[in-house]
This record gives structure tokens, sequence and C-alpha cells, in this order.
């Protein structure tokens, strides 16, 4: 049993899905897959915002994998490990993936509340909302100024 498209740590998150041949195959692959029933507590998220369901799937060809297997394809690419890569390029049939099926990343943009620099943040990173948004540089400032107050 190879568990593949577990990604740790995703990293940048790509601008707009990659939809080729790998997209397809893995969508083809989950749509014929089933849950395995084993569940985890909560919900699988990306580092980016996505949500998934709190089950494993099995796949046809024997491997396991989450529901963020299409969005991992589609948004993270570049941290799949080749391994993985080669053994969805090894599957047979393709899919086109819906936007659902993809996941698409949370994604805010907007002036940062302190410097008015138009910042773009992904999901989960800095715990924001639209209203609040604030870029790198201005949170390490308060993060230092609220140690220093202490
Ligand atoms: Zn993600
Ligand atoms: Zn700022």
């Amino acid at each position: 049993m190879t568990s593949i498209l577990y990604v740790a740590k995703p990293g940048l998150v790509a601008p707009a899905p990659t939809i080729d041949v790998l997209t397809r195959k893995i969508t083809a692959a989950f749509r014929q897959g089933k849950s395995t029933g084993r569940r985890w507590r909560g919900t699988h998220a990306c580092s980016c915002g996505a949500q998934s369901d709190n089950t494993d799937y099995d796949l046809p060809g024997g491997q396991v994998t989450n529901s963020l297997a299409i969005h991992y394809m589609a948004y993270h690419r570049e941290a799949v490990a080749p391994a993985c890569l080669e053994s969805v390029a090894a599957l047979t049939d393709e899919a086109d993936p819906t936007p659902e099926e993809m996941v698409a990343p949370t994604q805010f943009q907007g002036p940062c509340v302190e410097c008015k620099k138009e910042v773009v943040l992904w999901g989960r990173s800095r715990r924001l909302t639209s209203s609040s948004l604030i870029c790198d540089s201005c949170i390490d400032k308060l993060c230092c100024d609220a140690g220093a107050a202490r």
C-alpha cells in the first residue's frame, strides 16, 4: 500500500491551478476511489485555507490519499514529492476536475491596515479576516512592540 499525495508543508500557493495530465489523472483516480472509513479528528486543512473532509480514500491503484489530493496537485505541484508524481503519472484514466474538487485556496487581498501597502495573504497563514489584513513586516513590528510592552 502506497500513500500518495500527502503534502505536509505545501508552501507557496500557485496563483492559478495547474490542470494538466497529472491533475486529470488524480481526478479520475479519486472519483473511482472510495472512503476508507478511517476518520481523523476534525478535517484536513491545507495551510492555504483549503478544507477537506476527515476521511482517507483508497484509490483503485492501491494508493491512499485524502480529499485534498486534487488540490495538492492543482495548487501545490512544487511541493508534491517526485515519487508521488511518478505514481500518478502511471495511472491511465483522466478526468477534468471541477472547481469544487480542486478546492480553491482562501485568499485575502487588500491594503495593509498599518502601512496601506497592497497585500495578498493565504488562508490560515496569519489568522486574519479580510477586514484586518496586515503585511508581514508590519505584523513582525507589532509582535515585537507587544512583546516589549509586556
Ligand atoms: Zn493548499
Ligand atoms: Zn504593512
